[in-house]
């Protein structure tokens, strides 16, 4: 085992790519925080009929590499899945599965706990071992308590937050796979996806690999200098920015709440983009609030955005309480205008 970690354990990591073949940022990160885990105990799985990941992972120093392979395991289906990581899992005998938490594998993982008689832990958010043992990190009641666990069951399955581990990369090289024979009865095959819908890559505001947070606060949709809002310039505003910066959108509980009062409100935005004790914990490098007052509630959401920049006309709002690395005492309308044309 590397960096002298002593950890006694068979790894599995179980990964399958997208649509395209391509893999997922959160599979690299998932295999970035279990290479770092002890690097020859962990093995690498995939799960696709689509092997192309096989050579991108080939030298991430997993012993072994296992492989579903087939047509009928290319799309997401709960049954196919979750008999597809049975058989991995029964296949390598692990005693601790990984897997990022991607909406196809977060779909599966518990059912396939009960199946070989393991326990899971979800919403991991670090791993790390410790006297030989394993120890995960996880976060309660809203983010603000987190706790380390360790179990003595195994198998013990845990799903990896994304952004957790900076995604592995290595040179490129040629693995063996072993095919793993999984049977899939025609019950099993009785769901198919027959089309995707999904909102115009510009529409989607919410974006979780964007370098930037952008969030906008009810501020947006007050009356301003003149006694008047301005809720139309303020949607060009934040779509033009949007748009120019590919930020991902986020919103204070208020903004996203006057939709249901009635109230001018912003049409592209909905309490999915609400951050906070009660609306998301996002993970950006960068966050830039707009006309948010930045009360405790709201900036609970804040806690894994490393650097903070407000804008508020008011010198006392909640940013300047410590809560923001920089404040612009300023109107939002007036910077966004002059930061979008520049842009
Ligand atoms: C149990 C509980 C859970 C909650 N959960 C959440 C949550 O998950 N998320 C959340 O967001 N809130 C939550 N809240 C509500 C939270 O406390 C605040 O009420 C809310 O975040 C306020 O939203 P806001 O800052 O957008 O609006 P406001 O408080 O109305 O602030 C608007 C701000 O805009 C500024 N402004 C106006 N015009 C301009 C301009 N032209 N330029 C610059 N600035 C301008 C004003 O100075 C003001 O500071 C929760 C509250 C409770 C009690």
């Amino acid at each position: 085992m590397d960096q002298g970690v002593n950890l006694m354990e068979r790894i599995l990591l179980l990964i399958h790519p997208e649509a395209d073949g391509s893999l997922p940022k959160s599979a690299l990160e998932a295999l970035g925080a279990a290479a770092a885990l002890s690097k020859e105990a962990s093995r690498s799985v995939w799960l696709s009929e689509r092997a192309t990941g096989g050579g991108f992972v080939a030298t991430c120093g997993a012993q072994r590499f296992l492989g579903v392979v087939g047509e009928q395991f290319a799309q997401a289906r709960y049954a196919s899945d979750a008999a597809a990581a049975e058989a991995l899992i029964k296949t390598s005998q692990a005693t601790v599965v990984l897997a990022p938490a991607t909406s196809r594998w977060s779909r599966v993982l518990a059912g396939v706990a009960q199946r070989v008689g393991g326990r899971i832990d979800t919403h991991v958010t670090a791993l790390e071992a410790e006297e030989g043992r394993l120890c995960a990190t996880r976060w309660y009641y809203r983010q603000r308590m987190f706790a380390r666990i360790t179990r003595g069951h195994r198998p013990w399955m845990l799903t990896l937050e994304p952004g957790i581990a900076p995604p592995w990369q290595g040179a490129a090289g040629s693995a063996q796979v072993e095919n793993v024979a999984v049977a899939l009865p025609d019950a099993m095959r009785r769901t198919t996806v027959s089309g995707v819908q999904a909102p115009a890559a510009d529409q989607q505001t919410i974006r979780p690999d964007a370098d930037l947070l952008f969030v906008a606060g009810a501020g947006w949709t007050k009356n301003q200098k003149d006694g008047k809002s301005h809720v139309d310039e303020a949607a060009k505003l934040i779509l033009g920015f949007l748009r120019a910066s590919k930020a991902s959108l986020g919103s204070s509980k208020s903004l996203v709440d006057l939709a249901g009062e009635g109230q001018a409100v912003l049409p592209f935005m909905s309490h999915l983009n609400q951050v906070g004790q009660t609306g998301a914990t996002p993970r950006h490098p960068k966050g830039l609030s707009t006309c948010c007052h930045g009360e405790e509630p709201h900036v609970v959401g804040w806690r894994f955005i490393s650097e903070r920049r407000a804008v508020n006309l008011d010198p006392n709002c909640g940013w300047a309480q410590g809560k923001a690395d920089v404040l612009y005492v300023a109107d939002a309308f007036e910077v966004m205008a002059k930061v979008n044309e520049r842009l």
